[in-house]
């Protein structure tokens, strides 16, 4: 015992040392993420949601439609909060909404900021972001190189394959899919399948009734007139809590406006609040590289200019990332409300929008915000899994820098 007692008095003191640094440490690095919020302006000049609409500098955070890993979302709900964003969008599932509140707060305990809108993503019928890959890795060669995992940009694939790691061997993390399909054509053997769902409407009716809930994203192909009848019927009264609706469509070209009105004409009765029309460029793709942002911008050029679309605002989605804004700015359709010229050197004539909102009311972030960030986060979890971010400051540092250099291109923040 006497031993004993010797040692914690020789060791106490130490310890209790260590702690204090690790403590002061985290003090001054939670310092410098409040300094950061604050150099840039944050709290005092981010506009309510619909003001960033009608401005141009909207800018909603994408968790993913299939996305539903709990610690994720909520750290990423958390960061991009306090990064000024004005709508986060998730899975339309109770325990990922959840999350996604959760994490806004958190972040709104650290510094007070205004809290983004939270908008749930259903689907009318089959679609691209409502599906999960799936396997049994007993079934894969034993000898496969796994190149299914090196491909996934959701590290949604199991399995410790590193030299010295555990050589465990898993198949999908259903959770952390997002159902983006890139492992499906690297797999030499075909051994992975796409399983897709549609959100059950009963189950999103009950959703929209919760006061944290204030927007739904309605995904559509557009072609699918019944369905998308269905669903909005279905919503009921459930629709009239809300402050936003959008549609997501992709583009179909000539059948584009033609669609957008059908579509609105089946809305237009009961659709009490404002309402968004998410131009899906590439889908799921903003994280491949700098061109991915192309279409979305092409489409969104093509929809600004475009005579008789129905009522709502235009964002831009799909490929969208660091890259986007500037894209906007070279087809002069960055926060602007006419267009003067269009890319192709056909002039229109000056104000030949008749709104004072502007033309395109801004940008959704998907793959390239949880890349950004998402990089931060495995770095934490990889000591600390399931950790919030907020008691490792000095993650959550480095975590908003990356969000603002990616925010800030929308919303021009003082240091952007
Ligand atoms: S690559 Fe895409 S589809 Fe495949 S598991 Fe990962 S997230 Fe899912
Ligand atoms: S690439 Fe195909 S065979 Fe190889 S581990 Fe992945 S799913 Fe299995």
């Amino acid at each position: 015992m006497a031993l004993s007692l010797s040692c914690c008095s020789l060791l106490g003191p130490n310890i209790h040392k260590t702690q204090l640094n690790i403590s002061s440490k985290r003090e001054e690095d939670l310092k410098q993420v409040k300094k950061l919020i604050t150099t840039n302006g944050i709290p005092e000049t981010i506009t309510s949601p619909h003001e960033s609409l009608q401005k141009g500098n909207w800018v909603k955070l994408i968790c993913g439609a299939s996305f539903e890993d709990v610690a994720d979302v909520r750290n990423l709900s958390l960061v991009y909060t306090l990064s000024g964003v004005d709508c986060i969008d998730c899975a339309a599932e109770a325990s990922v909404v959840s999350a996604v509140n959760e994490g806004i707060e958190a972040a709104r305990a650290i510094i007070p900021i205004r809290r983004p809108w939270v908008m749930v993503s259903v689907n009318d019928d089959e679609d691209l972001h409502f599906r999960k890959a799936e396997f049994d890795p007993d079934d894969c060669p034993t000898d496969c190189s796994r190149p299914c995992q090196n491909v996934c940009p959701a590290n949604a694939i199991l399995g410790d394959c590193t030299p010295g790691g555990s050589g465990t061997k898993g198949g999908v993390l259903a959770e952390r899919c997002y159902g983006c399909g890139r492992c499906i054509p690297v797999c030499p053997y075909d051994k992975i399948r796409a399983i897709t769902y549609i959100r059950d409407v009963n189950t999103t009716a009950e959703l929209l009734k919760r006061d944290d809930v204030d927007a739904i994203e309605i995904h559509t192909s557009g072609r699918q007139e019944i369905a998308f009848r269905e669903l909005w019927n279905g919503l009921g009264d459930s629709i009239n809590n809300l402050r936003l609706v959008a549609v997501s469509m992709p583009d179909i070209k000539d059948l584009t406006i033609s669609a957008m009105s059908t579509l609105y004409s089946i809305m237009e009765s009961n659709l009490r609040c404002i309402n968004l029309w998410q131009l899906d460029g590439r889908p799921m793709s903003g994280d491949i590289g700098r061109g991915a942002t192309r279409e979305a911008i092409a489409f969104g050029l093509r929809l600004a200019s475009a005579r008789g679309k129905p009522k709502g605002f235009l964002q831009l989605a799909g490929g969208t990332n660091a890259h986007t804004v500037d894209g906007l700015k070279r087809e002069r359709l960055f926060q602007t409300t006419t267009i003067s010229e269009i890319s192709d050197g056909e002039k229109r004539p000056p104000g030949s929008s008749s709104s004072q909102n502007a033309l395109i009311g801004g940008v959704a972030f998907g793959g390239y915000a949880r890349k950004v960030v998402g990089r931060v986060l495995s770095s934490m979890q990889s000591n600390h899994r399931h950790a919030f971010i907020e008691d490792y400051p000095e993650h959550l540092l480095k975590a908003l820098e990356e969000s603002l250099a990616l925010v800030g291109t929308v919303k021009r923040y003082s240091s952007s």
